[in-house]
């Protein structure tokens, strides 16, 4: 299914937004650190007083190296969480504060997303198209959406719901098989793919969110989850909820009512009038696509609130599924597999640092994983960064960590959830310039 409309004035990178943000910040006089990541919340009797800068010149077996330099403590008045999707921190301060608790259970989808350069001709500035479903099988939720900017450019994107059940299923290759589409190849045929990049996306909604303060911090933007997922607009929701914790802090001096604030808000009712779309799509295709046009001529005042499930714990183990899901294949355009797109998300790691993905229990993969689940790391994470080898020493997991794009797929869909992901040396990672 497929929808297209034009849109009036000029869409931008947000990576170029984010650079010119920066700028004005500090015009205002704000410090920005660019290159040093929080790797740690600094707690003092129950209460949030900062966080802890990750430690530079560590060697791989974490042990320091020659130019080790220990990250320093940050303390504030109060620490706003504006990780994105699945924060390190914010993860660690939901569970340690019990915030999620009597809420549902948050769920995710796999976002990617391309910037193409097209033959002259091709290109409708302003245009912009979505699509539900192919190739996703219909138990899977997801859809693409095409921007078309100025300059002979699109953005090409693909979201695959992270709730997926089949062990087997490969994200990655369903949003490179979508390409594919007679539609879209016919787009896309003898242009040039510029940068790639993929990250998850927070989709639980309202009935998600965790409760919004802690002692001494707010979660605001994807940190907390204020995505609209229906409408994959999660910026002005999260310059929103900045905005406010701001206003609050400068008002009242602590976190204390910044919960109640921002549900009082309009980002609140926002949420509330669609927060009965994405889980209605539990049911297949079709009738989540009835539902979402009752709950949106209903201004989604329906007496009901549906719930979400862990996804970790939607996928079935391989002896409960039935076919396996086709094998996407016969592609030509560009990314040809998932490490060319790394190199289009231009990641870069220092190969000398320690693992930044944390495994609890490597034995799991291989003595239960292999067998009930078939290793799904080697398919969910669009970098190929977990590999199962089998070599004179046995099979093992080998872990590409310098591949990682941050998607933060594996820290949410791994059926065991023994994987952890955690800040790298700061400033490694991906760079979305263009994206
Ligand atoms: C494929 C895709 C397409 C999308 N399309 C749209 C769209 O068209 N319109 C729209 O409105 N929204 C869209 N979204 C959603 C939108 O990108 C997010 O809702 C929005 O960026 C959230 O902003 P944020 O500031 O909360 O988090 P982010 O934009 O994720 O920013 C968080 C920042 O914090 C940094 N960070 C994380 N952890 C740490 C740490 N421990 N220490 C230091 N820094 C850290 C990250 O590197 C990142 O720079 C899309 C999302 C995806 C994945
Ligand atoms: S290792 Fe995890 S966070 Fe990194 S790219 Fe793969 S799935 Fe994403």
């Amino acid at each position: 299914m497929r929808t297209r409309k034009r849109l009036r004035g000029r869409r931008i990178s947000l990576g170029a937004l984010c650079r010119w943000l920066g700028a004005q910040a500090e015009a205002l006089g704000v410090e920005v650190f660019p290159g040093f990541a929080g790797a740690g919340p600094l707690l003092e009797d129950r209460q949030v007083i900062g966080v802890r800068v990750g430690d530079m010149g560590r060697e791989r077996d974490g042990e320091p190296g020659p130019n080790f330099a220990p990250g320093v403590d940050i303390h504030a008045g109060i620490t706003i969480l504006a990780e994105g999707c699945r924060g390190s921190l914010s993860k660690q301060l939901i569970a340690e504060f019990a915030l999620d608790e009597g809420r549902e259970p948050q769920t995710y989808g796999l976002g990617f997303k391309e910037l193409w350069q097209l033959p002259p001709g091709r290109v409708k500035p302003g245009q912009v198209e979505h699509t539900v479903g192919w190739p996703l099988p219909s138990s899977v939720y997801g859809g693409s959406f095409v921007y078309h900017l100025d300059d002979d450019r699109v953005y090409i994107g693909f979201v695959a719901g992270l709730d997926y059940a089949h062990p087997d299923f490969k994200p990655f290759e369903a949003f490179q098989q979508f390409k594919h589409h007679p539609t879209m190849r016919a787009l896309l045929d003898g242009g040039e793919i510029l940068s790639s990049g993929a990250r998850a996306i927070v989709e639980g909604g309202l009935q998600s969110l965790p409760r919004l303060e802690m002692p001494g911090a707010i979660l605001v933007g994807d940190a907390a989850g204020t995505l609209n997922v229906p409408k994959i607009k999660g910026v002005h929701m999260a310059l929103r909820s900045g905005m406010l914790a701001a206003d609050h802090y400068a008002a009242h001096g602590k976190s204390t009512g910044f919960d109640a604030a921002w549900h009082a808000s309009a980002s609140a009712r926002e949420l509330r009038r669609v927060r009965n779309i994405r889980p209605g799509f539990r049911w297949g295709l079709w009738p989540g696509i009835a539902n979402a046009a009752l709950e949106t001529v209903t201004f989604g005042k329906l007496p009901w609130t549906l719930s979400h499930h862990e996804d970790w714990r939607a996928m079935l183990r391989r002896d409960q599924t039935g076919e396996v899901p086709e094998d996407f294949h016969d592609r030509t355009l560009a990314p040809r597999d998932r490490l060319a797109s790394v190199y289009f998300a231009q990641t870069a790691h220092d190969e000398s640092q320690p693992v930044h993905l944390k495994v609890h229990d490597t034995s799991i993969c291989v003595e239960r994983c292999t067998a009930e689940y078939g290793n799904p790391c080697t398919r969910f994470c669009p970098a190929g960064v977990y590999e199962m080898v089998d070599d004179a020493e046995g099979r093992r997991l080998q872990i590409n960590a310098a591949n990682c794009v941050h998607c933060k797929a594996c820290d949410i869909k791994d059926p065991y959830a023994i994987i952890t992901w955690t800040v790298p040396e700061g400033g490694s990672g991906p760079n979305y310039s263009l994206l």
